[in-house]
């Protein structure tokens, strides 16, 4: 059963975490101009009204986005956050902040013509959504009802010289966190190359401990961790910071993510740390 729909979370802490280095992952990429293949296993709907009556139920948004955007005016256009604030703007009405973006519009907006977005999106009503939702590079996307994770195992290896795929599950089942790393160890196999930024909560149970094992004891190399903590894990609390695990993370990005993050946490919540690490090193 599909039970998580996003809209309860749009703009917290982990969306503001994930996004902002989902960024600086396509940024990066496209220093070069080799065609990208870009793939969102589990895209949602795409774009959250904040003054939808779910996101306003539990109002997550204010611990995380509207944290920043408050902040923007002293930040500089060429500081990585300021610059990803900036684009945030583009798609507000005025200076309100009013709508958050989910993961096809920091992807969808990006694409330069030689590159492709396939996204995934299994619930049905959150699909419908976005289909709704329009590309300025329509003919380079595609929306596709089914499951994210056996989707991209059919779908790769891709036509395009590089590949880089969003991987952001809810983890409503268990399961997900090993189907996330056989997928990955799947990926691997097959693309050698390919760039892939998985998400992961940081919860009291630790469940993502196992998944990061798993992945390094099935020998994937350049797995890089970022975790973002922004209070301490508390029994029947939720959702105690924030994981990304970046697979071939371009040259350098490791080192500037560390610096935004690090940057970041102190802005999102008092006494919030950011660490990071490379998991597995080279092959
Ligand atoms: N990536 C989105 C973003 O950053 O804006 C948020 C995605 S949300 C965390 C997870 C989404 O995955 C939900 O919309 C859920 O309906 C969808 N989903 C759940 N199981 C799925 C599956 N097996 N395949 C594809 N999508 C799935």
């Amino acid at each position: 059963m599909l039970a998580y729909q996003h809209a309860y979370h749009a703009g917290n802490f982990a969306d503001v975490h994930k996004h902002l280095g989902l960024r600086r992952l396509i940024q990066a990429m496209m220093g070069k101009s080799s065609a990208i293949s870009f793939v969102d296993t589990h895209a949602g709907r795409g774009l959250y009204p904040l003054a939808a009556a779910e996101t306003q139920k539990l109002g997550e948004y204010h611990q995380g986005v509207e944290r920043l955007w408050q902040r923007r005016r002293g930040l500089s256009a060429d500081s990585p956050i300021g610059e990803w604030l900036a684009a945030l703007a583009t798609l507000q009405a005025g200076a309100e902040l009013s709508r958050y973006p989910g993961s096809p519009w920091w992807l969808g907006s990006a694409l330069r013509p030689q590159d492709r977005l396939t996204l995934f999106e299994l619930h049905p009503a959150e699909h419908r959504h976005l289909v709704d939702q329009a590309f300025s590079a329509e003919s380079a996307v595609q929306r596709r009802h089914a499951d994210g994770l056996k989707g991209l195992s059919k779908l790769v290896p891709v036509s395009t010289p590089r590949l880089c795929v969003l991987i952001d599950p809810s983890y409503e089942r268990k399961a997900e966190y090993e189907e996330v790393a056989e997928t990955l160890r799947q990926v691997s196999r097959k693309v050698r190359h390919a760039v892939v930024l998985v998400w992961y909560p940081l919860l009291p149970a630790d469940r993502h401990r196992r998944m990061l094992e798993t992945l390094r004891a099935a020998g994937i190399p350049k797995l890089w961790r970022s975790e973002l903590q922004i209070r301490e894990p508390i029994a029947d609390r939720g959702m105690y910071g924030s994981g990304l695990l970046v697979m071939n993370p371009p040259w350098q990005l490791d080192r500037e993510l560390d610096q935004v993050f690090s940057a970041l946490a102190p802005m999102l919540a008092e006494g919030a740390t950011h660490r990071s690490e490379w998991w597995t090193g080279e092959a």
